[in-house]
Formats: C-alpha cells, sequence, structure tokens
C-alpha cells in the first residue's frame, strides 16, 4: 500500500478532512501537551494497583498559558524521538513528548534502544531541522553506493550488497565515512533513466533538481539518519498502556510488532489499525468510567522570563551532538557511560531552568528529549545482546 512517494502525507491529509467534517470534533492547534494528570499531580496516594490518568496539562501557546484537560481517556499519538539526534528524517515535532511523559507519569516504556537508522538521507540540512530521505526504493531500481573514491562498497558487507536490510547498510556507511572521515558517502542513480526515476519517485527527483543534483550526471550525497524508534510506551492489543485510562498509537507506541527491527512500509499500518483499535476500546471504557474529580490548576508561581533563551539552544544542540557520537549507530559500553555522564549534566542544568522560567514549548521539548534520551541509554546499557536495530560493538 503506497501513495506515490509521500504515502504519509496523503494519509494526514485526509484525515484531516474527515475530522473538519466532524461537528463534534473540536481542534485545537498551537496547543502543546506538557504534562500527563495522574494520582502524583493530585497528590492523592494511588489507590488501586495501578495508577490513573484524568487528563493533561496542556499549554495554549497563542496566550503562553497553561490549560488543565480534565478527560475520562487520553490517547498519546506524539509520533518518534528522531530529534534527539543531529541527523534524522524525522519532523521537527519529533522530540518524544508522548514518551517523556508517559514515563514521569510512570507508565511503562521500553525497548528504547531499537532504533532504526536509515541508510540513505539527503546530506543536505535544511532549515526545517531534518534531513530529505532517499526511499530504499531507489536502490530496489539499481542505484549504487560509493564512497569518497567513487568505488561500490556493499559487496564487502553483505551478499545481498545495497538490497541489504537498513541496519546493514547503516553501519556499512558508517564504516565507511569512519575509514574516509567525510561526511557523507554516494547513490549513483546513473543508470536509472530520468523518465523511470521521475514516474516513480518524483518528490526525491524534485528535491534533488532544488539543490541542484542533475540524476543523469551527478551522485546524490548520502548519510544514515535517525529515522524510527521500534520502542516506546508499551502498550496492549487493544492499545492501553500500563496507567488507567491512558492510551497511545503511532510511533510513540511500543506494540511489539516491528520487533527489534521494522520492514519498511509496517509504521503507517501499525499506527493505523492501533488507532482504531485505541478507538474501539476508549469508547468502552468511557461508558463505564464514573470519576468526577477536581484537578488543581497548572503551578507556575516563581517563575521569570528567561533573558537567556540561548541556553535551550545550546542544550539541545548538546544533546543533539552527545546522541549522535555516543549513542548512534554503533554503541560500546564506554561511549554509553560518557552519554550518560553527560545526559546527568544537563538534566541538571534543565531542570534548574524549568524551575525557574516561564513556559516555553522549546523549553519543554529540551526537557522531554533529555528523559527520552536517557531512556534510550538506560534501556541500551541493559541490552546484552546485539539485535535488528541495536548494535553495541563491545558484545560481539
Ligand atoms: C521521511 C519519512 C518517510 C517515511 N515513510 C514511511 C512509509 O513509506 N511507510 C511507513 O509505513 N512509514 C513511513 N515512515 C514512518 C511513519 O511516517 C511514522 O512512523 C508515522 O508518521 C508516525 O505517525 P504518528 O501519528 O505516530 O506521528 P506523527 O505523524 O509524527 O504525528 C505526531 C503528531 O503529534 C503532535 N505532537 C507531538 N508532540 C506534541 C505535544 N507535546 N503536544 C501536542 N501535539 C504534539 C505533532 O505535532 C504531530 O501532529 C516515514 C517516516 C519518515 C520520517
Amino acid at each position: 500500500m503506497h501513495f506515490k512517494d509521500i504515502t504519509g502525507y496523503e494519509i494526514e491529509r485526509k484525515l484531516i478532512i474527515k475530522i473538519k467534517q466532524q461537528q463534534n470534533i473540536t481542534l485545537l492547534t498551537s496547543h502543546f501537551a506538557v504534562d500527563l494528570i495522574t494520582e502524583h499531580q493530585l497528590k492523592r496516594p494511588k489507590s488501586k494497583e495501578k495508577l490513573t490518568c484524568y487528563g493533561a496539562y496542556v499549554f495554549n501557546q497563542k496566550n503562553q498559558e497553561i490549560v488543565t484537560y480534565n478527560a475520562k481517556t487520553t490517547l498519546l499519538a506524539t509520533g518518534g524521538i528522531g530529534q534527539v539526534y543531529r541527523n534524522t528524517t524525522n519532523p521537527i515535532i519529533a522530540t518524544g513528548d508522548g514518551i517523556a511523559m508517559a514515563y514521569r507519569a510512570k507508565a511503562q516504556v521500553s525497548h528504547m534502544e531499537f532504533i532504526q537508522f536509515h541508510p540513505t538521507a539527503l546530506a543536505h540540512q535544511f532549515s526545517h531541522g531534518r534531513s530529505f530521505l532517499i526511499s530504499e526504493a531507489v536502490r530496489g531500481l539499481g542505484a549504487i553506493l560509493k564512497n569518497e573514491q567513487g568505488e561500490a562498497f556493499m559487496h564487502k558487507y553483505d551478499a545481498r550488497k545495497e538490497l541489504a536490510s537498513r541496519d546493514i547498510v547503516s553501519r556499512a556507511i558508517d564504516n565507511e565515512l569512519k575509514i574516509s572521515g567525510a561526511d557523507f558517502v554516494y547513490l549513483d542513480c546513473t543508470a536509472i533513466s530520468k523518465k523511470d526515476f521521475k514516474q516513480n519517485f518524483p518528490n526525491i527527483y524534485a528535491q534533488c533538481i532544488e539543490i541542484g543534483i542533475d540524476l543523469s550526471k551527478q551522485m546524490i550525497p548520502v548519510t544514515p539518519a535517525a529515522h524510527y524508534l521500534c520502542g516506546g510506551i508499551d502498550v496492549d492489543t487493544n492499545g492501553c498502556t500500563s496507567v488507567q485510562h491512558l492510551y497511545a498509537c503511532g510511533e510513540c507506541a511500543h506494540t511489539g510488532l516491528h520487533g527489534a527491527n521494522r520492514l519498511a512500509s509496517n509504521s503507517l499500518l501499525e499506527a493505523l489499525v492501533y488507532a482504531h483499535r485505541c478507538f474501539i476500546a476508549t469508547k468502552k471504557d468511557i461508558e463505564t468510567i464514573k470519576h468526577k474529580i477536581s484537578i488543581p490548576d497548572w503551578d507556575g508561581k516563581n517563575t521569570f522570563e528567561t533573558k537567556e533563551q540561548i541556553l535551550i539552544t545550546h542544550n539541545r544542540k548538546e544533546l543533539q551532538s552527545l546522541m549522535s557520537d555516543y549513542v548512534g549507530i554503533i554503541r560500546t559500553h564506554e561511549r554509553l557511560l560518557r552519554a550518560s555522564k553527560r545526559l546527568n549534566v544537563l538534566f541538571e542544568e534543565t531542570e534548574d531552568l524549568y524551575q525557574k522560567s516561564k513556559l516555553s514549548t522549546q523549553l519543554f521539548e529540551l526537557r522531554n528529549m533529555i528523559s527520552t534520551s536517557y531512556l534510550i541509554v538506560e534501556q541500551s546499557m541493559k541490552r546484552v545482546e546485539n539485535k535488528g536495530g541495536f548494535y553495541n560493538s563491545d558484545l560481539i
């Protein structure tokens, strides 16, 4: 199932049209969910085995105020975590917000070490903070990976060459880059006719033209980039998390369907199936929920306008560098330990800012990115066997 080379975009486009036609759906744009409301915020001891979710605190970015949403059921569908890395195909919003919120609410989060790096992202940083993806279908049609010297290299790593799985091709490119010290390798598409390329990959073709690459003569500079998180918030087959009345679906959820290494094109299918399952389960859940509780307003006293927004930007860049350098495609015990130590410093500095500063989306995101990174590092350290998207060279 696909729609040209923009399947996800097309699903979203059609969904938004439908949603806008529904009288009983209120769509709130410019609203950023900050934290889930559980017994912790209510300062009530948990009465049952499981914690309960009563809604969320949400930041209205227009008037800069936090709104309290008291909800019978709450669904997290906040997407991936790619922004914790320097190079990612993920959109700028992929800061692990839902995962961090769930973690703070004590929901179970697992398999965060399984991050899929896509081998061929265009090595051209766009201003919107993400790398453009060159689909592996381009390699399927005959494109060849070449190093700085213009030599094909995949035969050295796997008999399937360019058609090996994403983790193998990413590690091969990573190794070539380490040998040469270059920032990227090349994808040679000159064997594919212009007509075939344009017909199969209109979006990729247009993007290459935009940055001045003539595919019939020039090669595309490519580099691996963080692409998909196989782990996340643990859910059952109905999308229920370990916290009562809290659901999750899409990339922030860990359904287990992708194992340690997702096969291409499966995540949109998973997101659609689980969104539907969450809907059915939530509908039943809502009918049985009686709770009516009073929720305290967000406590924002003792905060001031930060004069140094740059501190947030610096910490974000530092986080992306440390995750890319120490928790990337190939990890080691030593690198993970270094990442853990540096994360602790970033955590303390950012928590201090968070306690004192006026509300800002950038600060909320940074805080979430640090929690998400902490989970990736911690769960990577616990893994004792290489599998799928996880590779620690000390475990060979
Ligand atoms: C370049 C690229 C190509 C891909 N191609 C394919 C493909 O061909 N087939 C396939 O199956 N998969 C593909 N994937 C993976 C797939 O697109 C994603 O896994 C999927 O889009 C995730 O959907 P989602 O609904 O979970 O998250 P998203 O689509 O990322 O949506 C998350 C939403 O939550 C919002 N949000 C986030 N945080 C907050 C917050 N704190 N408060 C309020 N709102 C928030 C965001 O603004 C966004 O609207 C691709 C991914 C990329 C990056």
